[in-house]
């Protein structure tokens, strides 16, 4: 017998209908075909997009959808054995489309670029089907509850990734240049070749959200003194307790060489723009959608480095193998851990309680 046929016909899933109403219900198992892998969900991460989704259905390409694009579990069967069954994995969140001048450069750059949970059945169910192309295998001693955290946190070393590679070339004594070397990051390859002599720049980061403290901790781990603009003062304390100084808001006077806003607040880049050292380097990785206004001069006379980063490139592997490195240190940031039946309760209440670090389900 067959595993397809062993599986059970139907499992639990928390379906968004296109009127936006929340159900958890049985849904149909679907066999993987060639090139595809069924994956028994272990942990999906609740990401603020997904909310913004339940809220408006924006982005929703396939209905009704099922959402959840932080995913991580085990194989439970891939006909072509390009996986073996009960292989841990976490899934690829992004779907490029594979034949744009964007898609050329890197998947995150695709024009057309979709994710999981929203062009098709995400996490929020027990089990799904995806591309084999579509999953990295992780190390047996990684424990899958802390995997949970390898997309957003692939999200935030994209951000930290840029944001580096424009400070080597800050005036600030740090970095002269980066040499390209062995080493996972451009840290390792910073360090192999001995050029962070100085200290790494100052760093303000707007936004105690998971991938504000993500980018934190990253930042921190790296030798950059760290400051962290939150207003919820749990999110405050977390931030504290990982390594970085904190406030309410940001301190008067004060500049930086590197701004970071992961907070998406209406005028959060006018505010990271008004923080920035002259010549210093503002990287947006909120995804905010409200216009805002800028003096183009103030960029001009500031020299002003803004940098956008979107989702990630090549880092899931990298993000795969920092938590490895030491998975009790990521392990705080998770501060929920739900059923799947509760979750759209939770999401009703999460303008008002925001979480403070990361909300997961065990579906
Ligand atoms: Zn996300
Ligand atoms: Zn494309």
């Amino acid at each position: 017998m067959s595993p397809n046929t062993a599986a059970p016909s139907s499992h639990s899933a928390l379906v968004l209908d296109r009127d936006l109403r929340l159900h958890v219900d049985q849904v149909p198992d679907r066999p993987p075909g060639n090139g595809e892998v069924l994956v028994e969900v272990a942990w999906t991460g609740i990401c603020g997009s997904d909310l913004h989704v339940v809220q408006t259905g924006d982005w929703v390409t396939s209905w009704p959808a099922i959402l959840g694009h932080e995913v991580c579990g085990r194989v439970l069967d891939c006909p072509d054995a390009a996986l073996p069954t009960g292989q841990p994995v976490v899934l690829d969140s992004r779907v490029p489309c594979g034949r744009c001048r964007g898609c050329e450069r890197a998947a995150n750059l695709c024009s057309e670029l979709a994710w999981l949970g929203e062009c098709r059945p995400g996490g929020y169910q027990q089990r799904v089907v995806v591309p084999v192309s579509s999953v990295v295998a992780l190390p047996a001693d990684l424990p899958l509850d802390v995997a949970v955290l390898a997309e957003p946190l692939a999200v935030a070393q994209h951000a930290v990734h840029r944001t580096v590679r424009a400070a080597a070339s800050l005036r600030t004594g740090w970095g002269p240049e980066l040499v390209e070397g062995p080493g996972n990051t451009p840290f390792d390859r910073l360090r192999e070749h001995g050029t962070t002599s100085q200290t790494p720049p100052r760093c303000l980061i707007l936004g105690g959200g998971p991938i504000g403290q993500l980018v934190a901790l990253l930042m921190s781990d790296a030798g950059h003194p760290i400051r962290v603009v939150e207003p919820d003062p749990g999110r405050r304390r977390l931030a504290a307790a990982l390594g970085a100084t904190v406030s309410e808001s940001i301190p008067a006077g004060a500049s930086w060489p590197v701004v970071i806003d992961a907070a998406g607040y209406p005028r959060s880049l006018p505010d990271a723009l008004a923080a920035v050292e002259r010549g210093g380097i503002v990287t947006v990785v909120a995804l905010a959608h409200h216009p805002v206004e800028l003096t183009p001069a103030d960029l001009v006379e500031h020299e002003t480095i803004v940098i956008g980063s979107s989702g990630f490139d090549d880092e899931l592997p990298i993000a795969v193998t920092t938590l490895t490195s030491d998975p009790s240190r990521f392990r705080p940031l998770i501060t929920e851990a739900l059923e799947l039946p509760e979750l759209p309760d939770r999401l009703q209440r999460w303008r008002q309680e925001p979480p403070t670090g990361k909300v997961v389900i065990r579906p």
